[in-house]
């Protein structure tokens, strides 16, 4: 059996994102799905601060409003909602690279794994069936299911939306490198929150909520 820490997670660091979509059309692109599908990697924007009332609006004092942009794709979670509820079994968490992958040949479009993902990765197609994000395990519509495992290639490609991030905001590899490159707040947040995706703090604070929020199903990936 592989190593947890062998699994590949998601990195992102909204300091460094600049809200510009390139990772979500990259990925629409690479994986040929149509341009009113919906995205298997979402960018959503969010506000940082109040506004103040205009009576007490001072320059000096009042805190800037803040665009904090997020971007979101399934996280390939360790314990995997969707999985366990998949009546079919289409759905696998790989052992060998930890992707979770819908089989397509087994989906048979109940939607059951769309209601269990708290982040709503998973799109409902024009054919019937579910998909997601497979970690560009494979190239066109699909699941990527059977793909060889990323730790087994010589050399993986990187996910589309990784290599095409204008920022360098995300990042995709196996778990024992990413926590080797994220900060010690982000890792820290990382093993907490059930090791789904590792999260930079937004400008010293912390901002996993805010990251939760926008991955809802109404938000992200739906
Ligand atoms: S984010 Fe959703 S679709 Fe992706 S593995 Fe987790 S529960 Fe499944
Ligand atoms: S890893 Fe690939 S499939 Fe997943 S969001 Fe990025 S580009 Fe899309
Ligand atoms: S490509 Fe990078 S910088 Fe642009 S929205 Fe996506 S994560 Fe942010």
């Amino acid at each position: 059996m592989a190593d947890r820490q062998d699994h590949w997670v998601f990195y992102f660091d909204p300091n460094r994102c600049i809200g510009c979509h390139a990772c979500s059309i990259s990925c629409k692109q690479f994986h040929g799905r149509d341009s009113d599908a919906d995205d298997w990697r979402t960018v959503t924007h969010h506000e940082k601060g109040t506004h103040p009332a205009s009576e007490e609006y001072d320059a000096d004092t009042s805190s800037p409003i803040e665009n904090v942009p997020i971007s979101m794709s399934c996280m390939h979670c360790h314990d995997a909602p969707c999985e366990e509820v998949c009546p079919t079994e289409a759905i696998v968490k790989r052992d060998s690279d930890g992707i979770v992958t819908i089989d397509q040949d087994k989906c048979i479009g109940c939607k059951y794994c769309g209601w269990a993902c708290p982040f709503g990765a998973p799109t409902y197609g024009d054919n019937g069936l579910m998909s997601k994000c497979n970690m560009c395990l494979d190239q066109g519509p699909g699941s990527g299911a059977g793909a060889e495992s990323k730790n087994e290639q010589d050399n993986p490609i990187q996910p589309n939306c990784v290599s095409d991030c204008v920022g360098g905001a995300i990042k995709a590899g196996p778990e024992k490198e990413m926590v080797k490159e994220a900060s010690q707040a982000a890792a820290e947040r990382f093993k907490s929150n059930n090791e789904r995706v590792i999260v930079e703090p937004f400008q010293g604070e912390e901002n996993l909520d805010m990251v939760e929020h926008a991955a809802t199903p109404d938000n992200a990936g739906d």
